[in-house]
């Protein structure tokens, strides 16, 4: 296959990770990026890669889910070695939490069907004392939870600092402060014209678009339905405090750094990225009756950031069928992906590997099914 030039649209972790992929494959590839302007779930989230309790309704995302996480040790290393800049990926497992033995028995029950469904994502349940052997930090209040042992967390800001500066290292031109506006197929001259709002003009044989909430306005220019809204989560951030969790947990997790990031909220409202103190309160409450510990510590900041949801909540990726070279790519997983998104979607969407098998599971299409409806509670 030859290397056709790429445009990739968006430079969060989901273009940053296909656009780094598609150049490590050799194709040539431009960057187009809003920049500080834009809304950006990358530099706001709780940096898991994670796997169990993935897909549930839709097997094929299990097993993208669980082969992404087993890409991630090679991605996080040839980072390394490439840009020097240490993402630090710890995956040793990680646990979920419960507060009900009914909650923990209905968690048992879905990660079997989902491991019955796709196999190789083995779990543990565990009740409290054997949560509390692994975890001797949870308190009284904790009923039990899962353990996978594929399951960890990474950095997400030096990740997608590491993606933009192995774009550069790979030769790709990265081009920030752009507002990319307008898409134009142009099939007489095999290509597209890619237009900002400032009036600046792009061409290439091919377009990726991964721009986040822009999405859904930029794919319908190119035949493409992806439909995207946003969904708020808030974030918790403490002092340094000695190391007492040495797994991630969907509750908290502490970085390498010894702060503990408390997560998250789960909030309906549209663009408004802000923080409130209900929410600040209650995912607090939440810590300190997972890790009691967690009492008297301070908080040093609280964040709120936009989640890319589909109706769903699971990923498209497709390819325009009206506008061939032209794909739209979103995910709420863009950490947990990343390795997938370089290594998978980044040489396909440039050409230089064939469709991923049964992806048409993935096509956007399937929200205009009238038969179906869609919830992307999480
Ligand atoms: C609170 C919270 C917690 C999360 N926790 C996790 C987690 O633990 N693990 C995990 O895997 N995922 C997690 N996520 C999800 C993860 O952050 C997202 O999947 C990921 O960041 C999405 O990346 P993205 O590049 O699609 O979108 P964004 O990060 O929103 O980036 C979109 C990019 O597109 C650019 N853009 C937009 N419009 C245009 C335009 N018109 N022209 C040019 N550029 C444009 C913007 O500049 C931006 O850089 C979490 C998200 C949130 C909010």
């Amino acid at each position: 296959m030859q290397a056709e030039e790429l445009i990739v649209v968006g430079g969060g972790l989901v273009g940053a990770a296909i656009a780094y992929g598609a150049a490590r494959a050799g194709a040539p590839v431009t960057l187009l990026d809003q920049g500080d302007i834009a809304h950006r779930a990358s530099r706001g989230n709780f940096g898991l890669v994670w796997v169990q309790s993935k897909g549930e309704k839709l097997p094929r995302y299990a097993r993208w889910s669980r082969d992404a996480v087993t890409l991630w040790p090679a991605l996080a290393k040839e980072l390394l070695d490439l840009t020097g800049v240490d993402v630090a990926l710890r995956q040793q497992g990680g646990f979920w939490i419960g507060f009900s033995d009914a909650e923990v028995q209905a968690r048992q029950v879905m990660l079997e069907k989902i491991n019955t469904a796709v196999g190789g994502i083995p779990y543990e349940i565990l009740d409290h004392a054997a949560l509390k052997a692994r975890l001797p930090a949870i308190g009284k209040g904790v009923a039990g939870g899962s353990f996978c042992p594929l399951d960890g967390d990474a950095n997400p800001l030096l990740l997608l600092h590491a993606l933009h500066a192995g774009l550069k290292a790979r030769g790709a031109r990265v081009i920030s402060s752009v507002d990319v506006t307008q898409i134009k197929h142009r099939p007489q001259s095999s290509d597209f014209e890619i237009t900002s709002q400032d009036g600046q003009r792009w061409h290439a044989p091919r377009v990726a678009l991964a721009a986040g909430l822009s999405n859904t306005t930029l794919a319908a220019q190119v035949g493409l339905h992806a439909p995207v809204s946003p969904n708020r989560g808030q974030v918790l951030i403490t002092e340094r405090l000695k190391p007492f969790l040495p797994y991630p947990t969907n509750k908290a997790r502490q970085t390498n750094e010894g702060s503990v990031q408390l997560g998250y909220s789960v909030e309906d409202v549209g663009l408004d990225d802000g923080t409130t103190v209900s929410a600040i309160e209650a995912i607090a409450k939440r810590a300190i009756t997972t890790f009691p510990i967690l009492g008297s510590v301070r908080l040093v900041r609280a964040w709120g950031a936009l989640r890319v949801l589909t109706p769903d909540g699971f990923p498209i990726y497709q390819e325009s069928a009206s506008c061939p070279g032209a794909f739209v790519a979103t995910s709420h997983s863009g950490v947990s992906l990343a390795a997938a998104h370089a290594h998978v979607i980044g040489p396909w969407m440039a050409g230089l590997a064939p469709t991923p098998d049964e992806f048409d599971y993935f096509a956007g299409e399937r929200f205009l099914d009238p038969t179906r409806s869609f919830s992307n509670a999480h």
